[in-house]
């Protein structure tokens, strides 16, 4: 691959954790490859990596209650929840062997150990849950968890929950200290610093407006200076279109085939961040509860201990709503400029399925403060309004797509988008998302490199032992990845708070 001038051998689009993570590995892979990426916004990690744009769970499956299902004969099907688990796990060792290798520093920076809890009300979600504990706890990937339906065992684990709670309702929870909050904002500053440090050039305030293949078979890009309005050009043989919810406007100029008959729904997110530090120190988990019916999965609630700027934080939700725009920064024209003639059909048939959900979600945009503290009340019976702020989280947009089971279908996951010959492809989908960036880009690199993935799998197998093997089937690997992971990330759990001291002083407060 050569070097002439605005000629990359890669170019990244958007500086979100995608880029980042592919950027990453590319470097590790190659480190010889020129590589440019374009940012319509100042810095990176600005739109939905953000820390204020997600919840920064590290999804391991390890307390959310959609990634396990009861099927029609009563058991609970574990199998989503251990391919999310793995995937976690690959992102956990890549991002150890970047802290070991002192490509970034300081990982309490960016990741915490945390106890992931699922709560539950009522005798049937009760019974669901003491079900799925007795199905993963056995499982070497879900080893630690503990289940309790004793009212004082789950005062020591959740007082702030716990208190002035009525005792007459069957409740239920389960805990595992093995989790984590990641703070894929601080992440992906910290990925983009090193790149920039290895000669990878980032242009903030660049806007891709267009893309195109030329006649030599490159990808050429059109850029706009975000401030100066100039316009250049730049070439590539391979582009990442990682541009979160711009990707499907781009995917879309680039005309391939298999980019058409897709649209995207957009989903918005808020959060009720905690403003009383006695409240804060109260609590210290993440606690998922379970989706209420009609609800999309990504809009299960959930109270979450937060470190955010190395300060503890406790934030609720998020409460999902409608929004036509793509970004938190996009256009209220995003959703209608997205249909063109060959999603037309797929759009308008997701359109007249998903009625329910969208006047749920517009339902639910329109919720008063005084409303959403209702949902939270059913976490903490007694808070209080002024105790809490709205804030406005990201944007998720999921995919339409046409599928075996019917025309415009929309989907929960994340899906790579390529072209045919690997030259170019596209992350959509936001779920499960920043948690299973490197297993996805993994994938991107095997698909789209073929060509070099036997060369480059021994440097994978150090960066990520666990590559292309089953961890539950490996327990030696296991036990041996998570006491280095565990090590090397700092995650022995030195930040164990005194929740019984903190809930006192807040009682007294
Ligand atoms: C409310 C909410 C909660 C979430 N919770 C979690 C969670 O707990 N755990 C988890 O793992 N994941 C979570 N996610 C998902 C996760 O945040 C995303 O999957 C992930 O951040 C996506 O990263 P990305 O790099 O693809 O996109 P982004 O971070 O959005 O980055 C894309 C970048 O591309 C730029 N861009 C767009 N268009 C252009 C263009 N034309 N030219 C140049 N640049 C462009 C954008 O400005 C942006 O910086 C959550 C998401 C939301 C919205």
């Amino acid at each position: 691959m050569s070097n002439r001038q605005n000629k990359a051998d890669v170019i990244l689009i958007g500086a979100g954790i995608m880029s980042a993570t592919l950027g990453s590995l590319l470097k590790e892979l190659t480190p010889d490859w020129e590589i440019t990426v374009f940012e319509r916004l100042a810095s990176a990690g600005e739109e939905s990596s953000n820390e204020w744009n997600n919840a920064g769970t590290g999804h391991a499956a390890l307390c959310e209650l959609n990634y396990t299902n009861e099927k029609a004969d009563g058991s609970i099907d574990i199998s989503k929840a251990i391919k999310i688990n793995e995937q976690f796990q690959e992102s956990m060792q890549f991002w150890s062997y970047l802290v070991k290798n002192k490509r970034i520093r300081n990982p309490q920076n960016f990741i915490m150990p945390l106890p992931h809890m699922s709560f539950v009300r009522g005798s049937q979600n009760v019974s669901f849950l003491m079900k799925r504990f007795e199905t993963m706890f056995t499982n070497p990937l879900f080893q630690g968890m503990e289940f309790s339906d004793d009212p004082e065992k789950l005062k020591e684990w959740i007082p702030l929950i716990m208190q002035k709670r009525a005792t007459n309702e069957p409740i239920a929870a389960t805990k595992i200290d093995s989790g984590t909050d990641v703070n894929f904002g601080a992440l992906t500053r910290m990925l983009f610093d090193h790149l920039e440090s290895k000669n990878v050039n980032i242009h903030y305030k660049h806007r891709v407006v267009d893309i195109h293949r030329t006649s030599d078979g490159l990808w050429e890009v059109k850029v706009q200076n975000v401030d100066s309005g100039t316009v250049e050009r730049h070439t590539a043989k391979f582009v990442f279109i990682g541009s979160g919810g711009g990707s499907l406007y781009l995917l879309q100029k680039s005309g391939i085939p298999e980019g058409k008959y897709i649209g995207g729904f957009p989903v918005s997110g808020i959060f009720m961040v905690c403003n009383n530090p006695d409240i804060v120190a109260a609590h210290h988990a993440k606690v998922y509860g379970k989706a209420k019916v009609g609800a999309p999965p990504m809009s299960v609630p959930h109270l979450d201990t937060r470190f955010i700027d190395n300060k503890k934080m406790l934030l609720f939700g998020p409460f999902a709503g409608f929004s036509p725009k793509f970004l938190k920064t996009g256009s209220m024209f995003d959703l209608v400029t997205s249909v063109k003639s060959d999603n037309l059909i797929t759009m308008l048939s997701a359109g007249a399925k998903n009625i329910p959900l969208t006047k749920y979600l517009i339902k639910q945009v329109r919720l008063s403060k005084e409303q959403r503290m209702e949902e939270l009340h059913e976490f903490i019976p007694n808070a209080k309004s002024e105790d809490w702020d709205l804030v406005v989280a990201g944007q998720r947009v999921q995919v339409i797509k046409d599928t075996e089971e019917g025309r415009g279908m929309l989907q929960f996951g994340t899906e790579v988008i390529s072209a045919a010959d690997g030259s170019i492809a596209a992350l959509l989908g936001a779920s499960p998302g920043a948690s299973t960036a490197v297993s996805v880009m993994l994938e991107l690199i095997k698909k789209c490199f073929p060509q070099h993935i036997h060369e480059w799998e021994p440097k994978i197998k150090e960066m990520i032992p666990s590559y292309s093997l089953s961890l539950m089937e490996n327990q030696e690997l296991l036990h041996e990845i998570q006491t280095s992971i565990v090590q090397t990330l700092d995650l022995a759990g030195k930040d164990q708070s005194n929740l019984k001291g903190n809930m006192n002083t807040f009682q007294k407060a």
